[in-house]
């Protein structure tokens, strides 16, 4: 009886709608496997297209054998239909792996319908099928020969119940099809009763009207209802509550993904002003340098044979080294950074003095100290020693200081190094412009400034190359500091030192 045809590839349209839908349908049926019992129940032929063409596929697909039973449609247009979505219906039939039955040869068997009768054929397919090598099958039926006579309603509740036992843990699924528009509200109404899970239109659900075998077969008692009403209930809920903390996950999502948005803009925009301020740095020493070079050779060149006081030379000369160690500094420390960013901060490490190296570095910077007007005074008793690595602490003090001095207002700068058993203390103040108390954090971070560029020049590095120095030798730095009220930065550092007595020295 194939009054409703099939759509074959002679009707495109429909066809190529279907296909479209075929793809999502593939992907939810992928939640079937063997042991499952489900129904399709469609209405229009594009919806029995789209869930039985993936249903075939994905079997062949997965080394089963599909066993096809035609009822509605003829065996040519349902070959037609699958082999119009990919499937090689030739080959696939001439190796056994997919095989077309009619109802006669399955429900109708011996002359009536008999569910147990059924229900061995099917096991007898499934052992049949895994001797030939299948890893299973993959049955589905067009159920309209159910329209007729035979079965009765009852007959059909107990051929799908017995499916249900059956089923689960054997090496066999079944699909069964049921138009909707042709069978009863109450046969359709039996059919949502007895099977597990349902496809509609392109989506498979679990079936929460599914009713076990022995409450269909009217052998349960009321309180085996009554339990399975409690445990639908508790399914929906779980369901409901699954949704939920999937929603609350995603949104948590959202507002990290967003967080982390933020975060790469506001990094780019920091390299985008580090690179403007870092070539505005980069060229501020050149243009002294430039003009200093630029008048000796203009005054030996105006010269005419007569040689250029010495003393003029070596003031060009200083000028010129002086400039040339701002540039030096300012490349070691863009190198200390891309060595940072890199995880590559070498220590060389060996027992010293701090109270020494603090020293020479306040040495070094008198003349710095002079021209900023601001008197440093260090307070030290005795020595500090520890195992720490020389450079690295002379670069903690050099940018401690000269911090103290570009932003101490000319006041006078008072540093100091203490000694305690396991730690040394180094505390540089001055009585500068101070820090406001929000960007007290942010200074020791990457390119990170709390003063305009056009006051006071610097690439931001400074506390961040510190930081990253105190913290590879175990240490801390942390800064107090009131708006022009001056600031003071203090470093604690480990002094790793093994003592006889277990104290540490000093
Ligand atoms: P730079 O001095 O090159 O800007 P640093 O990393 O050394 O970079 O310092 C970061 C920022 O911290 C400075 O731009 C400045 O705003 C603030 N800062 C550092 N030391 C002091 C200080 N002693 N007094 C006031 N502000 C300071």
């Amino acid at each position: 009886m194939n009054e409703a045809p099939m759509q074959t590839p002679t009707s495109p349209p429909v066809l190529l709608e279907a296909g479209a839908a075929v793809g999502e349908t593939a992907r939810q049926l992928k939640r079937l496997g063997l042991g499952d019992h489900v129904c399709l129940v469609y209405e229009r032929p594009e919806e029995q297209v789209v869930a039985m063409v993936p249903y075939v596929r994905q079997g062949l697909e997965r080394g089963e054998r599909c066993v096809y039973v035609v009822d509605e449609h003829s065996v040519d247009d349902v070959a037609a239909v699958l082999e119009a979505h990919g499937v090689e219906v030739e080959r696939e039939r001439a190796r056994g792996a997919l095989v077309f039955l009619t109802q006669r040869e399955v429900f109708l068997r011996g002359g009536r319908f008999e569910p147990e009768a059924m229900v061995d054929y099917f096991r007898r397919v499934e052992q049949e099928s895994l001797a030939a090598g299948f890893t299973g099958v993959c049955a589905t039926g067009e159920m309209s020969w159910a329209l007729g006579p035979e079965p009765s309603r009852q007959e059909l509740i107990r051929y799908e119940s017995l499916l249900n036992h059956f089923l689960p843990g054997s090496h066999a699924m079944a699909n069964c099809q049921y138009n909707r528009k042709r069978f009863s509200p109450e046969v359709i109404h039996d059919v949502l009763r007895t099977h597990p899970r349902v496809i509609l239109g392109d989506e498979v659900h679990e079936n929460l009207f599914y009713e076990t075998p022995e409450m269909l077969l009217g052998q349960e008692s009321e309180a085996g209802r009554v339990e399975w009403m409690v445990r639908q209930l508790r399914r929906v809920r779980e369901a409901e509550r699954k949704l939920v903390l999937l929603g609350i996950r995603l949104s948590e999502q959202a507002v990290e993904n967003g967080r982390l948005y933020e975060e790469a803009r506001e990094a780019v925009r920091a390299r985008d002003e580090f690179l403007s301020v870092a070539s505005h740095e980069l060229k501020t020493p050149l243009t002294p340098l430039r003009l200093r070079l630029q008048g000796l050779r203009r005054e030996v060149e105006g010269s005419e044979g007569e040689a250029v006081p010495r003393e003029r030379v070596v003031m060009v000369a200083r000028g010129a080294e002086q400039q040339l160690r701002k540039l030096t500094a300012l490349v070691e420390a863009l190198l200390d950074v891309s060595r940072l960013t890199q995880g590559r901060l070498a220590l060389t490490c060996e027992e010293l003095d701090l109270v020494e190296v603090v020293r020479e570095v306040v040495e070094r910077f008198a003349q710095q100290a002079a021209k900023a007007g601001s008197a440093v005074e260090v307070v030290a008793e005795g020595r500090v020693v520890g195992r720490w690595d020389r450079l690295r602490l002379e670069q903690v003090m050099t940018n401690l200081l000269s911090n103290a001095l570009k932003y101490g207002a000319g006041k006078p700068v008072h540093v100091a190094v203490r000694g305690e058993p396991e730690r040394a203390v180094l505390v540089v103040r001055d009585e500068g412009i101070g820090i406001e108390p929000e960007h007290l954090e942010r200074i020791f971070g990457k390119f990170e400034r709390a003063v305009s560029g056009r006051h006071y020049g610097g690439l931001g590095l400074g506390l961040y190359i510190t930081r990253q120095i105190v913290q590879a030798l175990e240490g801390t730095i942390e800064v107090e500091s009131e708006l022009g009220h001056g600031s003071t930065f203090r470093v604690v550092l480990p002094r790793r030192t093994p003592s006889p007595s277990g104290r540490g020295l000093g």
